[in-house]
């Protein structure tokens, strides 16, 4: 089945961005994956068509409307036989950050329903009552979801099965057993006085990949000790 990604935004035209090109670009025309978007702006019924709101108690900016924000949602879902099946995400800096296994999920779902933010955020009560799933991807704030759930999108669709061919077959990858990739190397032989490390061009498989391990175990631990917790 394709995965369905539907995207209720204010800026419809930002998408499908990045993901018109290459591989996932690829993806897309053939069919392997779909996006639709919504303008969330068409379902305000007044006549500025207005979607936000002062803050309730007060403070700077604007608070997305929970009304206009649930008709969007809904319209999605009556149109949507698999809407059950479909997570609601709402990126958010207060959501769960994104990590390659939520991603490893969602990729072998239906697809995705995501809803991008805008202005200081959105009412509380449309999160509550439309069960929206909060997902952050880092501790940083952007001035929109939208290029937030492009990244998520990027992540999911790449491993999407006949993205990426067999490119990503018996590959190592950051996340994927817990820890970040080995360093990379290619011709020349050297560079600028850098030479390959002498065990990768042994032709010993063994010795290679025990290298690779040591070196993704190395980098963990200096970058990432975080994810060497528990191991
Ligand atoms: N006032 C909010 C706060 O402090 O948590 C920030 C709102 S931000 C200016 C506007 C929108 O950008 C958010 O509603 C969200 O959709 C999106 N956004 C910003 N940073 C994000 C992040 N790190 N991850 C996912 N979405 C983000």
């Amino acid at each position: 089945m394709t995965f369905r990604a539907t995207i209720l935004t204010l800026y419809p035209e930002m998408f499908p961005g990045h993901l018109a090109f290459s591989l996932a670009g690829k993806a897309l025309e053939r069919g392997q994956w779909s996006l639709d978007t919504m303008q969330i702006r068409d379902f305000a019924e007044d006549r500025h068509r207005t979607v936000d709101d002062t803050p309730a108690g007060g403070g700077a900016g604007m608070v997305l409307k929970p009304d206009i924000l649930a008709k969007a949602i809904d319209n999605v879902s009556e149109g949507d036989d698999l809407a059950p099946g479909r997570p609601r995400l709402l990126m958010s800096p207060r959501g769960k950050p994104l990590t390659q296994e939520r991603v490893r999920e969602l990729a072998a779902g239906d697809g995705v329903v995501i809803i991008c933010g805008r202005f200081e955020g959105v009412d509380q009560r449309v999160i509550d009552a439309r069960n929206l799933e909060e997902v952050s991807i880092g501790d940083y704030v952007l001035s929109g979801g939208e290029p937030a759930a492009l990244t998520l999108l990027d992540a999911v669709v790449r491993i999407l099965p006949g993205v990426m061919g067999n490119a990503l077959s018996g590959t190592h990858e950051s996340f994927e057993d817990g820890l970040l990739e080995h360093p990379h190397y290619t011709r020349p032989q050297v560079f600028e006085g850098r030479e390959i490390p002498a065990v990768l061009t042994s032709g010993n498989h063994a010795a290679i990949e025990k290298w690779r391990l040591e070196e993704a175990k190395k980098l963990t631990a200096e970058r990432r000790p975080d994810l060497l917790k528990g191991k």
